[in-house]
């Protein structure tokens, strides 16, 4: 089918969370367009947990959503319309999108370089507009937002490896910019604890070592040992067998935390190889029904501290990929065609965790007639 842009978008949506594995063709209205707003005609999109969070709804995922859904914001594409008042793109030029949409641009927080934190923020899918539109993301034909919230790639990024740069990238290399410690006394390397080798995980090992840190992973089994040490990790622990912590007592400045559940979490166990006042950071959210189970005396033995992190802003969106660029950062992406087939299949296996370490759809020239 060929698309009726620019009335209409096509796109693939969860219409069902209990079918939350299996999207469907629809076509849908755009937002209303904003001078800031620009369209980006998709050519590829990245699968983040997110995705399957967000699909899952009130079925063991982040709560209710609005139906029907497109999901996907690990978006690459060409800027095909632009509002009277961009200036940060041009027609024609590649750009990526990741996981927000809009931020006012206008508050505290959008102007200290956190709009990602911004309370008028809109998420790139199931965000809500102040005039009631319903964001939809990137498992579609084109994606409108406003401009700020748009990447310029650099030349040297492929698509398909700029897309999963644009949410997981940028999720992991906010916090490690943010809370690797500088200045270690006697030049010592900090030591950073990557928790679940996934699609975010996979990308903090690499940034760790091009911000001068040394990442180990600490991942539920030993089956992804090999990868970890391909990927740059200096060491390997399997958390699957109790007591495995001993052994790390008061060693680790940051544990970054990429897990998408917390079954397989000893919080704990996690806190105790922290050197004193270390912190560990989640930027996985498991479903909303999960909480945390820790003891305050964990805290009380190095004085650390938990907290979460939310993407990233765009000053830092641009400096990692300039980084990404010069550091031969890559994802390992595993490429599948956008069609409800390709959807179904790449949803199943990414949550049965089958595939290293990222699904990025492709060929969506074909999928929509763009
Ligand atoms: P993936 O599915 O690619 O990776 C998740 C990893 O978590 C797995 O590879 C696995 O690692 C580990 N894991 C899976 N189940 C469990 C469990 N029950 N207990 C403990 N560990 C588990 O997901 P993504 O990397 O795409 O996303 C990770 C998380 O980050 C998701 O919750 C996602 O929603 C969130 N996210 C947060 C953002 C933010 O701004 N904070 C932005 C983007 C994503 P292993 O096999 O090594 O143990
Ligand atoms: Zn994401």
């Amino acid at each position: 089918a060929k698309v009726n842009y620019p009335e209409e978008f096509a796109g693939f949506a969860i219409t069902d969370t209990k079918d939350w594995n299996k999207p469907k063709y629809i076509t849908y209205k755009p937002k209303t367009f904003g001078e800031n707003d620009i369209d980006i005609e998709i050519e590829c999109c990245g699968l983040c947990g997110s995705d399957i969070m967000t699909a899952k709804g009130g079925d063991h995922g982040w709560g209710s959503i609005t139906l029907p859904q497109v999901v996907g914001h690990e978006i690459i594409g060409k800027v095909v319309k632009i509002g009277s008042k961009v200036t940060l793109h041009k027609l024609g030029d590649r750009v990526g999108l990741g996981a927000q949409a809009f931020a006012c641009l206008n508050c505290n927080r959008c102007h200290n370089g956190n709009e990602q934190y911004c309370a008028n923020g809109v998420t790139t899918y199931d965000g809500k507009y102040p005039d009631g539109y319903i964001s939809q993301g990137g498992y579609a034909s084109h994606v409108r937002a406003h401009e700020y919230m748009c990447f310029p790639i650099p030349e040297k990024l492929q698509s398909i490896h700029a897309a999963s740069l644009c949410c997981a990238g940028l999720t992991v290399f906010s916090p490690l910019k943010r809370y690797i410690p500088k200045n270690l006394p006697n030049n010592e390397i900090p030591k950073v604890a990557i928790v679940g080798l996934g699609g975010l995980g996979h990308l903090a090992v690499q940034f760790c070592k091009a911000l001068g840190a040394d990442a180990y992973v600490f991942s539920r089994t030993d089956s992804k040992k090999a990868q970890s040490f391909e990927l740059g990790a200096k060491g390997f622990i399997a958390t699957g067998i109790d007591g495995w912590e001993k052994e790390y007592f008061d060693q680790f400045d940051l544990i970054l935390n990429c897990a998408i559940g917390l079954s397989g979490l000893n919080i704990d166990a996690f806190l105790s190889i922290l050197k004193v006042e270390g912190r560990f950071c989640s930027v996985g959210l498991p479903a909303a029904d999960e909480k945390y189970n820790v003891s305050p005396f964990t805290f009380f033995g190095n004085g650390s501290c938990l907290c979460s992190s939310a993407l990233g802003s765009r000053e830092e969106a641009v400096e990692l990929f300039n980084l990404a660029a010069e550091n031969n950062i890559v994802p390992w992406v595993e490429t599948i065609p956008i069609s409800e087939e390709g959807c179904e299949t790449a949803l199943t296996r990414a949550w049965d965790g089958d595939v290293r370490y990222r699904f990025v759809f492709t060929e969506f020239d074909k999928a929509f007639g763009t």
